[in-house]
């Protein structure tokens, strides 16, 4: 590679007597058309957002792929490489009942996180355990692709994350951040800027697993929704440029396919009148939560006598 840059440097000159003196023609893009020929090849600078093309004409010119465009605050507002929920002190209440977010523009472009297009396990619940995101199933060592232009805020292996495995969480330029977990491998460093459909990583089967899946989620300020909600996985493609981002999607309870009144609904508070042979593990299975949360939204403990007929908080 060192002896093939060297041949490329000689051509250097070359290049630049043929690119240099049109530096001020405002025909320069029409004359460069008819000038290059084919390029033959690309090489990779120490900056990953430039290439040096050369052309089959033995020249050569910098290929500018463009820089990703984020703005400061949303990259300065909580800010942690260490900590996964950066976004804890945030509660729901401070979020807004509507936010648009502008998906993708003429500077932003997106790209599906992986090349499969089937959902192989959706948001919501499981009995009493909670899915945060989707499962797209693929082959060890298939290609993961940063969904939007970002920045890397968390890079980390299975022994820091237990269940998410080796993964990776980049925050975006439109505020939200993407997680991909269960990783084989990682090509990105944290504070790394990344362009929408750059690689970034390999599946596999890291972590809590059963076979080699990525398990995406998508947060708007540490509160998960649906991803099916802006991604059609089936054909790799947003279903829209912008979303409106409505509070009560923030829910697991709610997702994508629900009115917005089912979802309205499905993210209120719960009750639940108790019944004979009702126990705290059957109501948690049946309402799709833990018999810890329960514990903490009626402020009894796992040895409270549940009396037939008291009304208790099953959803919140
Ligand atoms: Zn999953």
């Amino acid at each position: 590679m060192k002896i093939r840059f060297f041949v490329y440097l000689v051509f250097f000159t070359i290049g630049y007597t043929a690119f240099g003196q049109n530096e001020n023609n405002e025909n320069i893009d029409k004359e460069l058309f008819e000038f290059i020929k084919n390029p033959l090849d690309t090489l990779d600078t120490d900056d990953k957002f430039t290439k040096v093309i050369i052309f089959d004409d033995q020249t050569w010119a910098y290929f500018d792929l463009g820089r990703p465009i984020i703005n400061d605050s949303i990259i300065d507002s909580l800010w942690l490489n260490d900590d996964i929920h950066a976004f804890s002190s945030v509660e729901l209440k401070d979020i807004p009942q509507e936010i648009d977010l502008l998906l993708v523009d003429s500077l932003h472009a997106f790209s599906p996180p992986t090349n499969g297009r089937k959902v192989y396990s959706r948001f919501g619940t499981r009995g009493s355990r909670q899915h945060h995101g989707v499962d797209l199933p693929l082959n060890y060592g298939d290609s993961i692709f940063a969904v939007f232009d970002g920045k890397v805020r968390i890079v980390m292996s299975s022994r820091q994350t237990g269940g998410y495995g080796n993964m990776i969480i980049i925050r975006h330029a439109n505020g939200l951040e993407t997680y991909y977990a269960h990783l084989s491998k990682i090509f990105v460093q944290e504070n790394e800027l990344v362009k929408a459909g750059e690689l970034i990583g390999l599946g596999g089967c890291t972590g809590r697993c059963s076979g080699p899946h990525l398990h995406f989620e998508t947060r708007y300020q540490g509160k998960y929704f649906d991803p099916e909600r802006i991604v059609n996985f089936e054909s790799g493609t947003l279903r829209d440029t912008l979303f409106t981002l409505k509070k009560h999607y923030l829910s697991i309870y709610s997702h994508y396919g629900q009115t917005d009144k089912q979802s309205s609904a499905a993210s209120q508070r719960t009750y639940y009148t108790i019944k004979s042979g009702d126990t705290l593990s059957s109501i948690a299975r049946k309402y799709g939560t833990s018999i810890d949360k329960l514990c903490k939204w009626n402020k009894m403990t796992r040895t409270t006598t549940l009396r037939i007929g008291k009304k208790i908080i099953v959803r919140d």
